[in-house]
């Protein structure tokens, strides 16, 4: 791991560089003071400000329709998988996004693999960029540390006033620093410089949550039952769209489209939302999570328990998505103080 240093005067030409020969994806503002990844060709179109966009970037290695193959019985061959795949650069990841997207790769890369996802992914240019301070008051992010940057990118930009410090973290980020010829050697003036303004963010990004990384799973643990899960089951509306904005959920449905004539046809992946009320229903109408605060248990469990025992990683990134998107306004903050309260 190196790193070398980008004056700001050089960043309209990186973007330049980039979008000569790749799509260049980074945030853009939306209305409300929201913002969403889109495709740019100039740096005036990026929101170098954003605060994490309502969509994550999982949208582009796990597309919320894809095919994911197509079949024609009226031709030799019979079955053929598919993969839409695009040289692509994304601009602009904050630290949570980063953390999100390690753990999309952790559940795709493990048995039984997901080459959609991993041959799709590996087309991508991840390039991060550090926020200074705190987006808004639902990000947690401090409480995860995923505050600071954890690898999983290609390339890491921090502001340090005229320039950026770039942290080099892969062969794909040599090789664009090496070609772009836009980059300088670093100083010990910037170096020292990065040191004061990660010591700075140690003051500035701490957990509202009162609780310990290490405490997390087994508060989870010890309040299965608790009153909190029927209080916020009460004011779901089971939307789904906290998951659907959640960075690392992931769970999706399978669904053939057949042709009339059968013959020919297509399998489609589509997001699908623990929030639903049919998801967990099986054959013969049983429904292992009926209720809506069962649900929410389970989504919350999904993020801080399960994980834990099958990753030794939390899987949630503190970006504060689900409580900025939640129209029956359940703060992920509230519900993690509520439980604490109720565990004293
Ligand atoms: S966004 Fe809010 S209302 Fe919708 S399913 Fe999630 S918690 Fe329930
Ligand atoms: S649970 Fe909420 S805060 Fe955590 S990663 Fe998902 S959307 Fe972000």
């Amino acid at each position: 791991m190196s790193g070398v240093l980008l004056y700001k005067s050089e960043l309209c030409g990186l973007i330049h560089f980039l979008v000569a020969d790749q799509t260049v994806i980074a945030p853009v503002p939306l209305t409300h003071g929201q913002f969403k990844f889109a495709a740019v060709t100039t740096l005036e179109e990026i929101a170098l400000d954003a605060i994490p966009t309502l969509l994550p970037p999982k949208k582009y290695f796990l597309p919320p329709q894809e095919s994911l193959l197509q079949y024609d019985t009226t031709q030799g061959e019979k079955m053929q998988a598919e993969v839409a795949i695009e040289e692509t650069v994304l601009f602009g990841l904050h630290t949570c996004d980063l953390a999100g997207i390690q753990c999309l790769d952790m559940v795709f890369a493990d048995r039984p693999k997901d080459l959609h996802y991993m041959i799709r992914k590996q087309h991508f240019t991840l390039i991060g960029l550090e926020c200074n301070d705190y987006c808004d008051s639902s990000a947690n992010c401090a409480m995860l540390f995923n505050h600071l940057p954890k690898g999983g990118y290609d390339l890491f930009l921090t502001d340090l006033g005229d320039y950026y410090f770039v942290d080099i973290n892969t062969h794909k980020g040599d090789l664009l620093v090496e070609k772009s010829g836009l980059f300088v050697p670093v100083t010990p003036a910037a170096q020292d410089n990065l040191q004061k303004l990660r010591q700075i963010k140690t003051k500035r990004f701490k957990s509202e949550i009162p609780i310990r990384y290490q405490d997390i799973k087994p508060l989870f643990e010890a309040s299965f039952e608790s009153n909190v899960w029927t209080d916020i089951g009460a004011k779901c509306l089971a939307c789904g769209n906290c998951t659907n904005a959640c960075p690392t959920c992931y769970c999706f449905d399978i669904v053939d489209e057949p042709e009339f004539d059968l013959t020919r046809g297509k399998r489609l992946r589509i997001w699908d939302s623990c929030q639903h009320e049919n998801f967990a229903r099986i054959a013969g109408g049983e429904n292992f999570r009926k209720e809506r605060g069962d649900r929410q248990r389970h989504r919350y469990n999904r993020k801080f328990h399960y994980p834990m025992e099958r990753y030794k990683q939390i899987f949630c990134t503190g970006c504060g998505r689900c409580s900025r998107t939640c129209m029956a306004r359940i703060d992920l903050k509230e519900t993690f103080n509520a439980l604490i309260e109720e565990c004293r």
